[in-house]
């Protein structure tokens, strides 16, 4: 009896040290495009915070307040932002209007963080919360040491943690397809490129889990990046199933961050925004860039045209 509960214990740690989780985590908001009329965006904004209601996923958004500012239609694109928060999400800064720090002088980036938390600062306060955190356009986290250095420290000064990133699946590309055949009214068309945008992001996850295998000899919680668009407007609950499927956890960004993983220091410099899974591993980001699995050269080529 007492064998198996010994054996019963490890049974249950073994789960428990194997559970996946993963936060997610949307950037752009209000509206990553291509679409730009306001009953267009909102609707997109209902049924990404629909989808994540529906599988109880508490997701952050990253915020561009930039896009908030529409003549008369300001109070209704703030609304979405309250919309986010009243489904018990989170929101981030992710500067004004969208800048790269790797060509943006360092202290005109410093006023976009600064201007671009405004708004987003005070809904969270109304709602009892308070902004914390920072995600990087482009994941761009600047063109030399010194410079990031420079604004990490401001970002510490300013209260900021930064979001990193460790899975994403380029579904900018995937979106500009889609929207395409959104506009040719090409039903057959979007299912082909929605189904090919899931495949690929699972087959994404299915990877990086193998760089933290690889590199860090472990699972760790993941942080996916997609943006407030069309094609995860639809698409976003068959990925959320997906996961769901392959017992992955949905937790937050604070817990997320716990794990010890995310000390790790980030050692690329450069002007591609790459997985943090690769910052982590020093000198490596070419070869794992090299070696990740390739966007179906179709899509590449419809996003190219
Ligand atoms: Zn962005």
């Amino acid at each position: 009896m007492k064998q198996y509960i010994v054996l019963l214990a490890v049974l249950v740690s073994l789960k428990l040290a194997a559970q996946k989780q993963v936060v997610i985590t949307i950037d752009d908001l209000i509206s990553n495009g291509p679409f730009k009329d306001l009953a267009h965006i909102q609707q997109v904004n209902r049924q990404v915070l629909d989808t994540a209601l529906t599988y109880g996923i508490p997701a952050i958004g990253f915020v561009n307040e930039d896009k908030l500012f529409r003549g008369n239609e300001e109070a209704d694109r703030k609304q979405i932002l309250e919309d986010w928060l009243k489904a018990g999400m989170d929101l981030g800064n992710h500067t004004y209007s969208h800048p790269s720090l790797y060509n943006t002088p360092l202290e005109d980036f410093k006023a976009e963080v600064l201007k671009g938390g405004v708004y987003t600062s005070q809904l969270l306060e109304a709602n009892g919360s308070q902004m914390r955190y920072f995600r990087h356009p482009f994941l761009n986290t600047g063109p030399d040491s010194t410079t990031r250095a420079d604004f990490e420290s401001f970002l510490a000064q300013e209260g900021y943690i930064i979001a990193p990133v460790t899975v994403e699946s380029s579904d900018y590309v995937f979106n500009k397809v889609y929207a395409n055949a959104v506009l040719n009214s090409d039903t057959t068309e979007m299912k082909a490129i929605g189904e090919a945008y899931v495949a690929h992001t699972l087959k994404m996850f299915a990877w990086f889990e193998e760089v933290a295998d690889s590199t860090l000899g472990r699972e760790i919680p993941h942080t996916f990046l997609c943006h407030v668009n069309p094609l995860n407007a639809d698409y976003l609950g068959a990925i959320y199933k997906g996961l769901q499927d392959q017992g992955y956890e949905f937790i937050n960004l604070e817990e997320a961050l716990k794990d010890p993983a995310y000390d790790h220091v980030d050692y690329h410099i450069g002007e591609w925004g790459v997985s943090w899974l690769y910052r982590w591993d020093k000198g490596n980001v070419k070869q794992w860039l090299m070696a990740e699995p390739a966007l179906d050269p179709e899509i590449l080529e419809k996003y190219n045209n």
